[in-house]
């Protein structure tokens, strides 16, 4: 073995190259995105919801770098986002899980300090349980439902829920939440609504704080804000109300690499189903990133990478792997194997891609997959 590693030594130090693209992910302006929203809530404060990875972009390393920025509170959608995330952060960020307290979980969730967000009469029992067996107290987060019908207790509970709180339980209720659903756009009816409903969830339950706002309801004024605010998309750079001038800093930067280029004729057919046909002699390039990258297949005809300030239109259907541009604008022999084009970044934005594909934001961001190489800044 050791002849081999000398006879290749070359080999044997050698790192894989050729990554489909580079997804790099500036921790300071995630920093500063945490700052902003926390001056925004002020004396409030914020929490970081890094549900999904982070939104997609690495739980742990986004994690602490909010951790850093002064964020203590930290919600996850998932029990198991919970557990992988605990190692990877300081004793004193607390983790929240968002999705309730699944059947088989209570004892981990208690030796781990992961909080539940309890949602059930079903679960304030589990919990309140394990603290009886484990003879302690155990922290948890009780949830509201305003209007959304998703998660949490629905208004009929609530005078049960009282009455069954005043004997002790075990359980620490560290806050109450709830959650908006129609925040990004501030003119929508239900806001108000969903608003009323947690001025009366506050005075049912007069020595609970409440956390309500998402990213959009941070701006839809200090009512919403509650003691705790739990911002996502914002913090990851994304525009929190749809329309409106982003007043967040990019975080991300998605650069893909090309694999090889051509010139075709009139008439050249490009990809699956030969949905683009060369109407002159264009010039192509083949990207190594396609829709199990996130690239959407609704980018397909649609979407468009920059080099250099230069729009290249994708041509054709969106693969698996890879994609086509059109790189017949810029100057010859400008590309070739291993130049990186502009996806995400100075000339288009998150919100520019989602919307050429038909989506939002959200879906794109926790879309990307593990195929390219991240790089932390
Ligand atoms: C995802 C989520 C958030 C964060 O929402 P953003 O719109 O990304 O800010 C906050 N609270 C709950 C309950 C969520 O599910």
């Amino acid at each position: 073995m050791d002849d081999f590693n000398s006879k290749f030594s070359l080999l044997a130090s050698a790192e894989p190259t050729g990554a489909c693209g580079y997804l790099t992910v500036d921790l300071s302006a995630l920093r500063r995105n945490y700052a902003k929203m926390a001056s925004l809530v002020a004396p409030g404060s914020a929490a970081a919801v890094v549900k999904a990875d982070a939104y997609g972009l690495g739980a742990g390393p986004v994690s602490n770098a909010f951790y850093d920025a002064g964020c203590r509170h930290f919600f996850v959608a998932q029990f198991q986002e919970a557990m992988a995330l605990r190692p990877q952060l300081a004793d004193d960020g607390q983790i929240f899980v968002l999705n309730g307290l699944q059947p088989g979980n209570e004892e981990l969730a208690a030796i781990h300090h992961i909080v539940p967000v309890l949602n059930s009469f079903d679960q304030v029992r589990r919990w309140s349980q394990m603290a009886g067996k484990l003879r302690t107290r155990l922290p948890a987060v009780l949830q509201f439902d305003s209007g959304m019908s998703r998660l949490g207790f629905p208004p009929e509970d609530r005078r049960e829920l009282r009455s069954l709180l005043q004997s002790d339980q075990g359980l620490d209720i560290l806050f109450m939440m709830s959650h908006l659903a129609s925040a990004d756009e501030p003119e929508h009816a239900q806001n108000a609504d969903q608003l009323a409903a947690v001025k009366s969830i506050c005075q049912e339950f007069p020595d609970l704080r409440i956390s309500f706002a998402n990213s959009a309801g941070v701006f839809l004024g200090d009512n919403y804000h509650g003691f705790l605010a739990r911002p996502g998309l914002a913090l990851y750079g994304g525009a929190p109300v749809g329309g409106a001038a982003n007043p967040m800093q990019p975080v991300i930067r998605l650069d893909i690499s090309v694999i090889q280029t051509r010139t075709v004729n009139a008439g050249a057919r490009v990809g699956y189903g030969a949905a683009y046909v060369a109407s002159g002699e264009r010039r192509l390039a083949t990207l190594a990133a396609g829709y199990a990258d996130g690239l959407l297949r609704s980018l397909s005809d649609r979407g468009a990478v920059f080099y250099q300030g230069v729009r290249l239109p994708i041509v054709g259907r969106v693969s698996m792997d890879s994609m086509t541009v059109d790189v017949t604008d810029l100057p010859d022999n400008t590309l070739s194997l291993g130049s990186l084009v502009e996806m995400i970044g100075p000339h288009q934005t998150l919100e520019d891609v989602a919307a050429a594909a038909g989506t939002i934001a959200y879906e794109l961001l926790t879309s990307l997959g593990q195929r390219y190489h991240r790089r932390y800044i």
